[in-house]
């Protein structure tokens, strides 16, 4: 999965990434939705052991243009992991309290804490694409920003948070597709925003601010994948396999039982001087 990743500085133009690669897996679709399942167990242990480690603080960046999956991924990604060790934080426009603020104000208290991981449903990033592509705020305001960013998150790697950050890329094709579908599937109407056919017409603009924002921020200690993110089992494949591969890197340790554990077992009723749980009877 490696291929995906954006190196720092690298030349980039994203509207050049195929949505419909699925190079990383030599396998069937069928076979890729098995992994997948493996991959989600895999993930519950993972996350149990952050939370008994208490250590290491993980943080997902999920972006994408609307329709692009960012919902779909965590519900699949995240399906079998317990909910106590999971949090989603979402950023919608911002409200004026938090434009009052400088841009990163409402990002922090969001990060993850000791033990925990969180997914951020679009990010800081929001404020170098549809800020940029909108004109919220001046170029030069802008353009500052990539520097902040890697700032920021240098000094959130540096305080021991590991950072993945996704860009779920699909076709201004498939996004016509998805929203039909949100107009002709009854259950999907809900999602129906006039609102993103009107960011669809700024389709190149948002391209061109993806480009420059995963290639100015994807850093060592804070990359960017760009997932190709036509299918919705392939997407939720990369991304599922990334985060498995890096909380496995983690080296992750359950922490020590108190000391002597077995003394307590006559508190609890039970026999005394019997052999440690995994440990070979004495006796024999
Ligand atoms: P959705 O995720 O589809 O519910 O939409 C959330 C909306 O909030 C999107 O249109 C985003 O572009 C917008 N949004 C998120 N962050 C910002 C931001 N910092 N500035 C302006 N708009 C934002
Ligand atoms: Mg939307």
């Amino acid at each position: 999965m490696d291929k995906y990743r954006i190196r720092q500085g690298e030349e980039l133009d994203v509207r050049k990434l195929d949505p419909d690669d699925h190079s990383a897996w030599e396998g069937s679709k069928e076979e890729g939705k098995q992994r997948l399942v493996e991959l989600r167990k895999e993930l519950a242990s993972l996350q149990e052991l952050l939370y008994a480690e208490g250590k290491h603080r993980v943080l997902v960046v999920l972006q994408a243009m609307d329709t692009g999956g960012k919902d779909g991924t965590i519900r699949s990604v995240f399906e079998g992991v317990n909910p106590q060790g999971v949090r989603v934080a979402s950023f919608k426009a911002p409200t004026p309290i938090e434009l009052a603020h400088d841009y990163l104000w409402r990002i922090h208290p969001q990060v993850p804490g000791k033990g925990e991981l969180v997914v951020f449903n679009r990010s800081h990033y929001e404020d170098v694409l549809v800020v940029r592509v909108h004109n919220l705020v001046p170029k030069a305001v802008w353009r500052r920003r990539y520097r902040h960013i890697v700032d920021f998150e240098r000094m959130l790697a540096d305080e021991g948070v590991t950072i993945l950050k996704f860009y779920l890329h699909i076709s201004a094709d498939e996004q016509k597709k998805r929203l039909l579908e949100r107009i002709e599937k009854p259950e999907k109407r809900w999602k129906f925003n006039p609102g993103d056919l009107e960011e669809r017409k700024l389709w190149d603009n948002y391209m061109a601010a993806y480009s420059d924002a995963l290639r100015r921020t994807s850093t060592k200690f804070a990359p960017w994948y760009a997932v190709p993110a036509n299918s919705n089992w392939y997407r939720n494949l990369v991304v599922l396999s990334v985060l498995v591969d890096t909380l496995r890197k983690l080296k992750m340790k359950y922490p020590s039982p108190v000391e002597n554990i077995t003394q307590y077992r006559p508190a609890l009723g039970g026999k005394d001087g019997e052999a440690e749980p995994d440990q070979p009877d004495r006796e024999a």
